[in-house]
């Protein structure tokens, strides 16, 4: 079956003015942690990556709040379109069109977090926030995310500041934190959650296993891909990374980012799920 943009959930659909438009929230990378060993969110996370590829996951649930003074792009950007219609299309590739694909796409239709401070966030924060506000639970048919943009900065494992990152995926937890500081643009917005949402589907062989023959766009970090066009590159994590790859990569509203490469494994993946 083949799913579209058009296919997006009614309720988004009916929100906003053109159906193909869809919104979502950014995030750029870090690297999975260790997931859930504290802090678990409230609502329960994703479905492991072996049954999030899965047929009987048919819905894709996308959560999005935002802090005061980091809410995220919306609407039409002047010569290109519909901000976010480039995470929906990208999301949409990872499944293949296979499944439903739902997120607010307005700053309207986001909950506003009023209790969260402009301040730095570790992973660990970022799981408190969830914990507080994550309001969508993932189901025998339906896989959630949680992102929530915040106004300040990621603080890495070591306890230093990390100017640089644009946004992180708690590993296995299915939380994605965007780091609007260090936002310099809705492109660069869309493209750090793109890079977030593909760590925390798994990729690059971060859940999602890599066959023996395309262990070779696997980079030396063991989580990233070697294709400097992908979305997955490590170079992407980074404001300066992303900034250049959006001013030179990113040409359209439904480009699909995310290379071959990594959407092969989750193809592969996909078809040892097939009776599941
Ligand atoms: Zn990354
Ligand atoms: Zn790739």
């Amino acid at each position: 079956m083949s799913t579209r943009s058009a296919r997006n959930t009614s309720w988004l659909k009916a929100s906003i003015r053109l159906a193909s438009m869809a919104l979502f929230l950014l995030s750029c990378s870090s690297e999975p942690t260790p997931a859930g060993s504290s802090g678990a969110p409230a609502a329960s996370g994703k479905p492991d990556v072996t049954k999030l590829f899965a047929r009987s996951i048919t819905n894709v649930a996308i959560e999005i709040d935002y802090a005061d003074g980091a809410a995220p792009a919306e609407g039409e950007l002047k010569n290109f379109g519909p901000v976010w219609s480039l995470f929906n299309a990208n999301v949409l590739a990872v499944f293949d069109g296979k499944k439903t694909v739902s997120f607010p796409t307005k700053v309207s239709a986001m909950e506003k977090l009023g209790d969260v401070p402009a301040k730095s966030f570790s992973n660990q924060d970022l799981l408190d926030v969830a914990a507080a506000h994550r309001n969508e639970a993932s189901t025998a048919d339906t896989a959630s995310f949680y992102v929530v943009f915040v106004n300040g900065y990621w603080i890495d494992d070591s306890g230093a500041e990390q100017q640089d990152i644009i946004s992180v995926s708690v590993g296995g937890t299915g939380v994605i934190g965007v780091f609007k500081p260090a936002i310099e643009s809705p492109l660069i917005e869309q493209l750090a959650l793109i890079h977030a949402f593909g760590h925390a589907v798994g990729f690059v062989d971060n859940g999602v296993p890599v066959g023996e023959a395309n262990k070779g766009h696997v980079d030396e970090s063991g989580k990233h891909c070697t294709n400097e066009k992908c979305a997955m590159h490590a170079a992407v994590e980074t404001a300066a990374g992303a900034k250049k790859y959006a001013s030179t990569l990113i040409r359209s509203p439904e480009a699909v980012l995310i290379g071959q490469d990594c959407l092969s494994d989750a193809r592969l993946l996909e078809s040892t799920q097939l009776s599941q």
